[in-house]
């Protein structure tokens, strides 16, 4: 198919992209790059001389590391050859040959989004960059238009209030990245040695008891890294999110900067007020908290202190060993004291202290708060958590969700870490409309069910690290519990395929990573278990307590530790985190074993 300059038709379409009007139709009336290939050659400029690596900030700590006869790591060195926000003319050319990368190329790729994720599938996945996890319905439109044509026809949510789209062929990488910038989304360095999504309290303003709204927060800091080159191509990987008191938790003590609104009150050493918290080094797949710093900013304190805490880690970082190059290493070798004294050479006003607990405790997390309906501090409006089993939706799910929102709501979309979403701003007398329309759907919003708590990461449907199929497993447990076992409060089960654990294991009520399990002659995907997790003011790793569970033993395993749980239990309200903590291991093992299940029929 030849395709020229666009039709006046064609034009009024594309006018539709920025009013978010008739998105998806306009999306359809636009060449694919395939099909623009078909168009007479125009010539591209390519980069002149020396090929240009890393923004100098990151160049220059290589090269103290190569100075003092160090070698850097596979990545480091490919990062040293090229950056990968200049690689455009080589993701084109991949996409006009139909080939996928090779070798550190596939590293490189990331920095624009894509991720080979070849032999799960082989195929792209693009990772999305959404600040706050907060877009717009013409937005949702137009990545369910994406997913439909150019992947596998659903999206993932993430967790960290995430989407990506799977499945993306070779010829295709240009056609995603075009249509997400077409809707304002812009994944660059969603993948890499980059600071990944910025995540924030998904019902910032709107929520009842927020001591902050934390939207502009996580945007400009989006923007902040979107506009700074030295921003990419870190050692390794940083994770950024802002909470701002409110009934969702935005996870921010798992985060390497996590900064967390506390309310001061009169009579202390810094004027009363509501400040942020700072706290390091958050990485729970290493089971680490993120460490209170006793800093106390303002909010308009909190870019300029990410961006030089992000400066020194660039500085000081590990570049030779990939292990030992998340910050939380750099604090482990230097102590906070060191890293904020160097953080504070960087900015141009003093850093208040104050001791966690000279401030006033945290607004109590509700657990049921990101599923089923919630008034909002507007008066009369409602938001309603939607629950997505595992993170995933269809297009067309997608598509009725933009609806529902446009219809009933504000046209807002709000992803949460616990991959669900919320619709906002629905007056009480939609509710009925709202709920129907779910339904219809195939969707819904109760948050008692197994399946509230489910996290799940991708697992090795679509990731070549991971040693079982962790969504399919865990709609397994949510398909046999939820007939069978009615729960007063939410429990979280985290599925999670490696060491990665992008599913935060060690933070779940009960936790599963995944395991090869040798089972007489074969051997099985699997499982090792481990219970008790918690975060925020109820923070807690999880401990282990399986070793090698196969994966079709879980759903009656599962029963049979929810079971104990609610018989033995001292009150409806203590949890199963509190439950677990009065046990030693055996002790639970006694009670678990000890429960009769009947068989299903
Ligand atoms: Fe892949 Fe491991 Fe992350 Fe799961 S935890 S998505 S298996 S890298």
């Amino acid at each position: 198919m030849t395709t020229q300059a666009f039709t006046e038709e064609q034009k009024n379409y594309l006018d539709g992209f920025t009013m978010g009007a008739g998105l998806s139709e306009a999306m359809q009336m636009l060449p694919t790059f395939a099909q623009a290939l078909n168009l007479p050659e125009t010539p591209r400029p390519r980069d002149a001389g020396e090929p240009q690596g890393l923004a100098d900030a990151n160049r220059l700590a290589q090269d103290r590391f190569l100075a003092a006869g160090k070698k850097l790591s596979l990545e480091e060195q490919a990062k040293r050859k090229a950056n990968g926000l200049d690689i455009w003319d080589q993701v084109m050319d991949h996409a006009r040959d139909g080939r996928f990368p090779k070798g550190t190329d596939i590293f490189m790729f990331k920095f624009q989004g894509m991720f080979y994720v070849a032999p799960a599938q082989d195929s792209f996945m693009c990772r999305l960059r959404i600040p706050g996890g907060i877009m717009s319905s013409s937005q949702l439109r137009g990545v369910a238009q994406l997913a439909e044509d150019f992947g596998g026809g659903y999206t993932d949510v993430t967790t960290r209030a995430n989407l990506q789209i799977r499945q993306i062929g070779a010829r295709h990488t240009v056609d995603v990245l075009m249509g997400l910038n077409d809707v304002g989304i812009i994944p660059r360095g969603s993948g890499a040695d980059n600071i990944r999504n910025v995540t924030a309290s998904p019902t910032a303003g709107i929520d009842l008891r927020e001591l902050i709204d934390t939207r502009p927060l996580a945007r400009q800091m989006h923007h902040y890294i979107l506009h700074h080159r030295e921003m990419y191509g870190l050692p390794r990987k940083f994770n950024i999110a802002f909470d701002g008191g409110g009934a969702i938790s935005a996870l921010e003590d798992t985060n390497d900067i996590g900064f967390a609104a506390v309310l001061v009150d009169e009579g202390k050493s810094v004027e009363a007020g509501v400040y942020f918290r700072v706290q390091l080094g958050g990485i729970t797949g290493h089971k680490d908290f993120a460490r209170d710093t006793g800093l106390l900013l303002k909010a308009e304190q909190c870019i300029p202190f990410a961006a030089a805490a992000v400066k020194v880690f660039i500085e000081h970082g590990d570049r030779t060993d990939r292990r030992k190059a998340r910050l939380k290493y750099l604090l482990d070798k230097w102590g906070l004291d060191k890293f904020v004294q160097e953080v504070e050479k960087g900015l141009p006003f003093k850093l208040a202290r104050l001791p966690l607990s000279a401030c006033e405790p945290r607004p109590i997390i509700n657990r049921m708060a990101h599923l089923g309906f919630h008034a909002q501090k507007q008066p009369n409006l409602y938001y309603v958590g939607v629950v997505l089993p595992v993170g995933r939706m269809r297009s067309a799910q997608m598509r009725g969700l933009a609806d529902i929102a446009d219809r009933y709501g504000s046209g807002t979309i709000r992803l949460t870490v616990w991959q669900n979403l919320l619709i906002s701003d629905i007056p009480p007398e939609k509710v009925g409309a709202v709920k129907l329309e779910l339904r219809q759907l195939g969707l819904h919003w109760a948050a008692t069910s197994v399946r509230a708590g489910l996290v799940a990461c991708t697992g090795n449907a679509g990731c070549k690290y991971a040693a079982a199929n962790t969504k399919a497993h865990a709609t397994e447990i949510a398909d046999y519990l939820d007939s069978r076992i009615k729960l007063d409060q939410p429990i979280n089960i985290h599925l999670t395929g490696c060491h990665n654990s992008c599913a935060q294991h060690y933070i779940g009520d009960i936790g599963l990573i995944g395991a090869k399990v040798n089972y007489g002659d074969e051997v099985f995907e699997g499982y090792h278990m481990f219970v008790g997790g918690g975060y925020g003011p109820h923070q807690d790793i999880a401990r282990e307590m399986y070793r090698d569970v196969r994966a079709i033993d879980l759903p009656e395993l599962v029963e049979r530790m929810l079971r104990a749980f609610l018989e033995n239990r001292l009150a409806a309200e203590e949890t199963f985190r509190e439950f677990i903590k009065r046990y030693t291991t055996d002790e639970l093992k006694d009670l678990f074993d000890k429960q009769e299940i009947a068989v299903a029929a």
